[in-house]
């Protein structure tokens, strides 16, 4: 898996069907992610509904060609407000956890699509599958704030 960055190697076959969220390693925990690039992108929440609305308009440290974060570990020093999935806490980030999102499916209970790289073997399968984000979006630096209704999208599903 040299094209993947997420290193998922030495972990248990299938992990992720036989073992719940709260009980993954933390480098299982990582490797479920499937760099799709949709949780990084803005979201609008309209204060009277509560509805979410995503953006093509990307935090500033998202990648659009590898669709990662490119200061992942220390990405705190810059964003301060950039969410930690976890497992105790994430039941109260699905209002807005993307459709696809492998954290989402196995928290409901359901199976990873086959173009997750932990099934394809391959990081870029995510991307030939079209629910990524590679290609799509604009940096925050560019787009102003209040412009961002403009750039409102459908999840890439
Ligand atoms: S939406 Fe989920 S699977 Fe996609 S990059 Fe974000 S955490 Fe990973
Ligand atoms: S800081 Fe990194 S992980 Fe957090 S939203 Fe921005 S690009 Fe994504």
């Amino acid at each position: 898996m040299s094209d993947d960055p997420i290193d998922r190697s030495g972990l248990r076959p299938r992990y992720w069907e036989t073992t719940p969220l709260k009980k993954m390693s933390t480098a299982e925990w990582e490797a479920l992610c499937d760099g799709c690039g949709k949780c990084c992108l803005n979201k609008l929440e309209d204060e009277e509904t509560g509805e979410v609305a995503l953006t093509c308009v990307a935090c500033r440290l998202l990648d659009d060609e590898t669709c990662r974060c490119g200061q992942y570990p220390i990405r705190h020093q810059f964003v301060p407000d950039c969410i930690t999935l976890d497992a105790a806490t994430i039941h109260q980030h699905m209002y807005w956890l993307p459709q696809t999102c492998a954290y989402r499916l196995i928290y409901e209970g359901r199976p990873l699509y086959d173009w997750h790289p932990l099934i394809s073997g391959r990081a870029d399968s995510v991307h030939e599958a079209g629910v990524s984000m590679r290609h799509r979006t604009y940096s925050e630096y560019d787009i102003a704030d209040e412009d961002w209704e403009e750039y409102i999208i459908e999840e890439p599903t």
